[in-house]
């Protein structure tokens, strides 16, 4: 982190900065990506760590790829499904589980597909792209809850109507739940502030998401370690790790006595 002092752009300044703006409303809406699970060992599609046998996940997230592969793309889920379970949520996540008993309106978009806000104690979660702990029938649509056993044979998931599951996340490509981009975006007309926690901002559509809270006037604070296309845009933009910024945030929030306003 850096501590320069007097230097308003310093690590410290901006999450002052993002207290301030956050110490006086009483309703927020955050979107949390990748970033925020990278601390807990479960790696981003685009970091270093991102590739499994030299696949792209973005050669095996796809339908083509099940279509073509199904037992491929199965043994990576197993093995994700098999890290993640390994994993703990970290301090960025429990951050995040301690904003519902901060503010009275609170509503986290996550486009991970992990659990681990859950895992955390988050409850008003919405999960943009399914989880991967449930599978979801290509036949006949019925959703199971899935864990498979990594590495242990071939056979393919199968539903009780014969038909083959499927991951129940959405692939590249696919549409998402429908009702669930629709109460984000009724959620988020009416906050008054939008943090976006470690999302590159590419996938869509969430990446619409800090642009459509800029539209109506929300004030947008970003966490990231890199910049991202948002970056210039955002009122608060912190270069950090989410599991740095977040706990930090919420020390300054709740040490700081406010009067709030909606
Ligand atoms: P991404 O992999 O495209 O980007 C991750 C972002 O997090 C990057 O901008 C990176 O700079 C930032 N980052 C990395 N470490 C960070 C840290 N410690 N703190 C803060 N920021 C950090 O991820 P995405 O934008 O979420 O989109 C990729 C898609 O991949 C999503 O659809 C998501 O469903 C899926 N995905 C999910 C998981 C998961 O569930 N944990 C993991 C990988 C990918
Ligand atoms: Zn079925």
């Amino acid at each position: 982190m850096n501590h320069t002092s007097g230097n308003s752009n310093s690590t410290d300044n901006l999450i002052d900065r993002a207290a301030l703006l956050l110490g006086t409303v009483n309703s927020v809406f955050v979107l949390t990506g990748a970033g925020v699970s990278a601390e807990s060992g479960i790696p981003t599609f685009r970091g270093a760590d991102g590739l499994w046998k030299n696949y792209s996940a973005q050669e095996l997230a796809t339908p083509q790829a099940f279509q073509k592969d199904p037992v491929l793309v199965w043994e990576w889920y197993h093995w994700r499904q098999d890290l993640i379970l390994k994993a703990s949520p970290n301090a960025a996540h429990y951050a995040l589980s301690a904003f519902e008993s901060i503010f009275e309106h609170f509503l986290l978009l996550t486009q991970n597909v992990d659990n681990m806000h859950r895992r955390a104690g988050s409850q008003r979660v919405l999960e943009l792209h399914g989880n991967i702990f449930r599978a979801r029938c290509c036949e006949c649509d019925r959703k199971t809850e899935y864990t498979g056993i990594q590495g242990v044979s071939n056979d393919l998931p199968r539903c009780v109507c014969g038909g083959l599951l499927r991951p129940d996340v959405v692939w590249f490509g696919e549409a998402i739940p429908e009702y669930i981009w629709q109460d984000s975006l009724d959620f988020l007309s009416g906050t008054a502030v939008a943090m976006i926690c470690g999302t590159s901002g590419v996938v869509w559509p969430a990446a619409a998401i800090p642009r459509i809270a800029m539209e109506q006037g929300v004030k947008t604070i970003e966490i990231n370690l890199e910049p991202t296309p948002i970056s210039n845009a955002v009122d608060v933009s912190i270069r950090a790790k989410a599991d740095v910024a977040l706990p930090l945030l919420v020390r300054k929030i709740t040490d700081r006595p406010t009067s709030k306003i909606s």
